[in-house]
């Protein structure tokens, strides 16, 4: 199979980026990373993203703002939630901004974000850290590739 020359669904991309949040304060980076890589069109990178980048040559770089709503959703200000301290283990360092995988009720897989740390009580985020802010990108694609069979069967990247 021949490698595809722009980016489209069923690809498997490469790219460097940094994101920053409209202070101009950085929030994530490959820089100094392995690119990131991911089968386009497969929702394994938020839909912004994909949207953006699509019909990209390898080597084109591009900056964009993808507004929360397109990105991480806005914040809900209601889903955050004391939680008692006793809940977590005793000698744990508790910091904001730490997340923890947790079970609901009807057995779905969430992840909550310590917010606020009392002596007393803890209060999670269920909120997305990203969630409310527009996200500015700046991307370069460093390679595309056709996906294997077993690849898109799956929807990710092996
Ligand atoms: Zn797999």
């Amino acid at each position: 199979m021949t490698d595809p020359q722009t980016v489209q669904d069923d690809v498997v991309v490469s790219l460097e980026y940094t994101v920053r949040l409209n202070d101009g304060s950085i929030v994530d980076s490959s820089v100094g990373r392995e690119p990131l890589q991911f089968l386009q069109g497969h929702g394994q990178v938020i839909e912004g993203l994909e949207q953006e980048i699509h019909g990209m040559r390898v080597g084109e770089t591009k900056k964009f703002v993808v507004t929360a709503a397109r990105a991480y959703g806005e914040r809900i200000p209601e889903a955050m939630e004391w939680v008692p301290r006793a809940a977590f283990p005793a000698g744990m360092d508790l910091e904001p901004g730490m997340g923890f995988r947790l079970q609901t009720a009807s057995g779905e897989s969430i992840v909550a974000y310590v917010r606020e740390v009392l002596p007393d009580r803890v209060l999670m985020d269920f909120n997305h850290p990203l969630a409310g802010e527009d996200l500015h990108f700046e991307v370069t694609i460093t390679g595309l590739r056709a996906a294997t069979s077993e690849e898109l069967a799956h929807g990710h990247v092996h």
